[in-house]
């Protein structure tokens, strides 16, 4: 008999606390598609009336399998649930379930609130009972349970009980300081069971301030609790939140989880997890944490020496699990076979079938090695890696050269006494024997200043001759920059993501000393990438 576990993530709302984190629209929905393809059972999407961003993505939110889920709190004392404002406004997004949080720990009642225990213990009821009244999925956060739980066991008790007997589909026990260990997790979480609230209606949402959260979820598991609150990548407000990522590969591979227990994840979407922990990371402008549990690029790399020789022979030596499993790769020093095999494996993916013996692979790897020494990196950036590999396989026709180019930055008053700034490029390229100058503008169509790239950008693409009608519909859609090392400067980095009118969007790296110099790079790559694509000749 295996039981069902439900998975919530709440990267979208608690993950949106982190410092320095704010999700466009686009952005959203794009994690959110991402959390749905995986098999998530509840996508918490925000708080909408209290974020704008959060009713935009109300508004626009992708159809999904998992429980769309917005999030608010219970109503205030003095007035019903139906009159409650900010309560209504979470119902207004029409989701079909809906989290609301409310205090369980009667100082922060008395103290944060300034209510009495019984107004607030009643708000809760009022509020679970309102929103399964509108026919919704109702989940209560029971804020500081397990602070709340050790201070006055009964209080916390009556309030997670109110929104169970009010109808509450989950109550979920919230360690909001993030400083319970997991041991304590689990007894609490116990008497809470033994106390009449069956597990298969309790929550665990935990933070990782004493780096427990994935253990403290784990224990609240064993301890009788269906369902794990948690966020990707770990992000959330401090040190963050329980770690999805972590979590959802113990609960499918380690024992005693994986034959007890079923997931919505199959085993066929883990092996998606590197790749959408590396989206949020791509989205965040973040650099991937190397040695992240399970999808860490260090998770499964190996050095020189005993490990790799014994790795070789049989990767159980010193691995713990596939790194296949969840879309990660093993790492061994360059220079042997599985460097190689890995490479060619890449190199198919990208329809470059290369032969084993092929002395191309070790040309490619050195390649990429000394590249990396200098602060690129090809992770993201596989249309640049592509390039690269053709290039040492002979594959890349010289399509045309760049002569010189040249930008020039100006501010300076307009005829209507405003400052105003204007970039000017001139890119020289020769085609053939044919030598083309084209000079472009930053200024778009409404007339603001796009900047400098956007003008070299865009006198690059002004006049290829013969390729021009290939790169016409060239698009530049983001652009990151990074400070990163390259041997022992400082360097800049720069990843563009482009893409064209039939949808494809590919990335390309560029590094320099020099901001624009390395965006150069990067868009000379974006037009080659293209132009190899399409098949262009001369
Ligand atoms: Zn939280």
């Amino acid at each position: 008999m295996t039981d069902r576990l439900y998975l919530y993530d709440t990267t979208l709302r608690d993950g949106q606390q982190t410092q320095g984190v704010q999700f466009s629209t686009p952005e959203k929905i794009r994690i959110a598609e991402a959390l749905d393809s995986l098999g998530l059972d509840y996508i918490e999407g925000g708080w909408p009336g209290a974020n704008p961003t959060d009713s935009a993505f109300f508004d626009a939110a992708p159809e999904t399998r998992a429980k769309m889920t917005a999030f608010g709190m219970t109503k205030r004392a003095g007035r019903s649930a139906e009159n409650d404002d900010v309560l209504a406004a979470v119902l207004n997004a029409g989701t079909a379930t809906v989290c609301i949080v409310g205090k369980s720990h009667d100082f922060h009642v008395t103290d944060a609130l300034g209510i009495t225990l019984d107004e607030n213990a009643e708000n809760i009821r009022a509020s679970i009972a309102h929103i399964v009244a509108e026919g919704r999925e109702a989940l209560f956060d029971a804020e500081h349970f397990f602070d709340g739980y050790k201070a006055h066991p009964d209080y916390a008790l009556r309030c997670a009980k109110a929104a169970y007997e009010a109808g509450a589909r989950w109550v979920v026990l919230c360690d909001t300081n993030g400083g319970t260990l997991p041991h304590e997790i689990h007894a609490i979480t116990r008497a809470v069971i033994e106390a009449g609230i069956p597990g298969d209606h309790i929550g665990i949402h935990t933070h990782n301030d004493t780096e427990t959260a994935v253990a403290g979820s784990l224990a609240a598991v064993d301890a009788g609790a269906r369902q794990i609150q948690g966020t990707l990548n770990g992000l959330g407000e401090r040190c963050g939140n329980a770690n999805l990522t972590t979590l959802i590969p113990t609960l499918l591979l380690k024992e005693p989880y994986k034959s007890q227990y079923e997931t919505g994840i199959a085993a066929e979407t883990l092996e998606s997890l590197t790749r959408t922990s590396r989206m949020l990371d791509d989205i965040l402008n973040r650099v991937p944490f190397r040695q992240a549990a399970y999808v860490g690029a260090s998770a499964f790399a190996h050095k020189a020496g005993l490990h790799a020789s014994a790795i070789v022979k049989n990767p159980t030596t010193y691995e713990h699990i596939d790194p296949a499993l969840v879309g990660n790769k093993r790492i061994i020093p360059m220079s042997n076979q599985a460097g190689q095999s890995n490479l060619r494996k890449r190199l198919a993916d990208a329809g470059l079938e290369v032969e084993k013996d092929n002395p191309a692979l070790a040309q490619i790897l050195e390649d990429i090695k000394a590249r990396e020494d200098q602060g690129y990196s090809f992770d993201t950036a596989q249309a640049s890696f592509e390039l690269l590999a053709r290039r040492a396989l002979g594959l890349l026709p010289n399509f045309f050269e760049v002569k010189r180019y040249k930008v020039t930055v100006e501010r300076r008053k307009n005829k209507y006494n405003r400052m105003v700034s204007l970039s000017e490029a001139v890119v020289v390229v020769k085609i053939g024997d044919e030598k083309k100058l084209s000079v472009s503008e930053s200024l778009d169509e409404s007339g603001s200043d796009r900047g400098p790239v956007n003008a070299l950008s865009k006198a690059l693409a002004k006049d290829l001759g013969p390729y021009q009608k290939y790169i016409d519909d060239i698009r530049l859609v983001d652009f990151k920059v990074r400070i990163t090392q390259g041997g022992t400067e400082a360097v800049t980095r720069v990843i563009i993501d482009s893409e064209d009118s039939t949808g494809r969007r590919w990335s390309t790296v560029g590094v320099s000393p020099n901001i624009v110099d390395a965006s150069f790079e990067a868009l000379l790559d974006a037009v080659t990438w293209k132009l190899v694509q399409e098949g262009a000749t001369l």
